[in-house]
């Protein structure tokens, strides 16, 4: 194992053996006896470690990365400033339970959420472990803050894998199939998917957002409706960018109706879109952000931030748990942080963007089954198409995903229907090594007949 002291990895895609090498087949092999079946895998290989954007795997394989561990690894992998606050805070101590002993990690973590999410107004945080708990408290906080009860979702809508946020969750296969019953007073609406509706031929105003608004009203009553909940950007769904004016509407409708506008930013947030949060493409406010995977270069943390007269409104105790905001997380989520800050990753995220952009609409003109070039800053999908259709094709994406994968270089997927090839890069990316990773994705769409 990798246990010498550190050698830098050197930031070069690199292949010695097939994919997966034979370490890595054999511990697939022992892996399928011993873990249950039902965790898929991505990439077939074994790490070993990792640094930026470069895996190593267990046969010596160097991986590039453009996943960054679902939008986690946004200051790359084993950031220096992450590693040796984890080493330092585990020489201290490692648990009390905040709520037992507090420590100064989590104040800390918190003062940042409070400074670095949207508006001006008075926040206050909560710490959590996952995307998911976090976005359960903020539903419960919204429930007792408005004493009401009905949550409302969106179509290709992404929460989590808990009995709530499945409910919320669009998609049934593989998250939800066969796992109910799910919660109740939970209302999925209808999206602005430019993409796939009809109704977007017109300005959002006069079209799904007032069909969405009409919905609300007459099917669920707004007076009965206590939070709005939507990724700006739809991550699990498909990178799906609303329409312009289609978030800042909701927000409107929120606020002239007392419901709490619950913005998802376990995906987009921490710089990835371009800027620290994608709520201030457009400028709106959210009551309270839910932030997860990009906070702690993945340790598990996660927190809801918002209006201190919301936050401060749930009895003593009300809200807590064993681990949530564990001192490491926290310690990690303070290295991430400063990182992100410090090296202005928002803006290398637009950097990152504008290749990806230039990059992949050549590419839409080349190859007609791309239906579609969309996302914002580091956050860039295409969706594949029959050509010369509007029929998904997830039998091309899988055969370009193959084809990635023996050239060593990881890409993730998502979409309602299996079609969206989504790029995550780390935002530390070396601009050769992403280039790198777009040309092997060149091949690989020029590979499909
Ligand atoms: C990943 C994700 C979640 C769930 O986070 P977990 O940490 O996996 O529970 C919730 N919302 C969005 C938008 C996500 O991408």
């Amino acid at each position: 194992m990798y246990s010498e002291a550190r050698k830098p990895v050197t930031q070069k895609r690199n292949l010695i053996t097939a994919i997966p090498g034979p370490k890595s087949a054999e511990l697939i092999k022992r892996r399928g006896e011993a873990v249950s079946a039902s965790l898929g895998t991505a990439f077939p290989v074994f790490i070993d470690h990792s640094e930026g954007a470069i895996i190593v795997d267990v046969d010596g394989n160097s991986i590039l990365d453009l996943g960054a561990g679902i939008a986690v690894l946004n200051v790359g992998h084993s950031a220096k400033e992450v590693r040796e606050n984890v080493k330092q805070q585990i020489d201290s101590f490692t648990h009390t339970c905040f709520m037992v002993v507090p420590y100064t990690g989590y104040v800390e973590v918190c003062e940042a959420l409070n400074r670095l999410t949207p508006g001006t107004h008075k926040k206050k945080s909560a710490l959590f472990n996952s995307g998911a708990e976090a976005i359960e408290n903020a539903v419960k906080i919204a429930r007792k803050f408005t004493k009401r009860s009905a949550v409302v979702v969106f179509e290709h809508g992404y929460h989590g894998r808990t009995n709530l946020t499945m409910a919320m969750t669009a998609k049934n296969m593989p998250y939800k199939n066969g796992f109910g019953p799910f919660a109740p007073e939970v209302y999925r609406m209808p999206l602005a998917y430019a993409y796939r509706c009809d109704a977007c031929t017109k300005p959002c105003e006069s079209s799904v957002l007032s069909m969405v608004l009409h919905k609300i009203e007459k099917e669920i009553g707004a007076s009965n409706v206590a939070c709005i909940v939507i990724e700006p950007i739809l991550g699990e769904g498909g990178f799906i960018v609303p329409c312009k004016g289609f978030l800042p509407g909701l927000v409107k409708f929120c606020k002239e109706n007392g419901i709490v506008f619950i913005a998802d930013e376990v995906q987009t947030g921490f710089g990835r879109t371009g800027n620290m949060f994608a709520c201030e493409d457009e400028s709106i406010t959210p009551d309270l952000i839910v932030t997860a995977k990009g906070i702690a270069a993945g340790m598990p943390l996660a927190g809801v931030t918002g209006r201190a007269e919301i936050m401060d409104s749930i009895h003593l105790s009300g809200l807590g748990g064993t681990y949530g905001g564990n001192p490491v997380a926290c310690a990690a989520a303070l290295g991430a942080i400063e990182i992100i800050e410090r090296e202005n990753l928002a803006e290398r995220a637009n950097k990152i963007g504008k290749i990806l952009t230039d990059a992949l609409n050549a590419m839409a003109k080349k190859y007609s089954i791309i239906g579609e070039v969309r996302g914002r800053g580091a956050m860039q999908a295409i969706e594949l198409i029959k050509p010369g259709t509007m029929d998904p094709n997830p039998e091309a994406l899988t055969a370009i995903l193959k084809y990635c994968t023996s050239k060593g270089v990881l890409i993730l997927s998502a979409g309602t229907y299996g079609n969206v090839i989504r790029l995550l890069p780390p935002l530390v990316i070396e601009e050769d090594l992403l280039r790198d990773g777009l040309s092997v994705l060149d091949e690989a769409l020029a590979s499909i007949k």
